[in-house]
């Protein structure tokens, strides 16, 4: 599914609503270029799974934890980290917290600890200016629920 926001609000809209019919162990992978808007979706799920605190690129932690919802999030991001060197990190801690979902900006270097079944979305610029092109894959039956829930009405 590719959808188009023209926005960052129209961007945190479409987290608040994945954020809204996310459960505990579902992960969602985000790639796309330093500006994407990933974290800018992140704002989003993170609202809509009624989390608290703020929200923004754990570049330098490697990992955050927004509590206080319905679940907690686990927000991940790889930038700094190369592949195969993950080790310490406990990734699966994170990708397999019962009471959590688990949200990865720059997945790549944590390939091979993701679920099978997750959602990768994949953002980029679009007609130049603040438009963006958002393209949504499910690998896995409940991802697949997620992506068709998700898809506009
Ligand atoms: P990333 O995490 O992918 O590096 P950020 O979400 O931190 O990206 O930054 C995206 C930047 O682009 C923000 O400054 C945001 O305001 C801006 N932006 C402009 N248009 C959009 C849009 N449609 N969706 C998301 N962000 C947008
Ligand atoms: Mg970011």
């Amino acid at each position: 599914m590719t959808l188009l926001t023209a926005s960052p609000e129209e961007t945190r809209a479409l987290g608040r609503r994945l954020g809204r019919l996310l459960k505990p162990l579902d992960c969602v992978l985000l790639s796309g270029e330093l500006g994407a808007g990933k974290t800018t979706f992140v704002q989003g799920l993170a609202k809509g799974a009624g989390c608290r605190g703020r929200v923004s690129s754990p570049t330098f932690s490697l990992a955050r934890t927004y509590r206080g919802g319905r679940l907690n999030l686990h927000h991940l991001d790889l930038y700094r980290v190369e592949e195969g060197a993950t080790g310490d990190i406990g990734l699966e801690e994170y990708a397999r917290d019962p009471r959590a979902a688990c949200v990865v900006e720059w997945p790549g270097a944590g390939r091979g600890y993701w679920p099978e079944d997750r959602l990768e979305l994949s953002l980029s610029a679009a007609r130049g200016g603040a438009a963006r092109r958002v393209v949504v894959k499910a690998r896995g039956a409940r991802s697949r629920g997620l992506l068709r829930r998700l898809s506009p009405r």
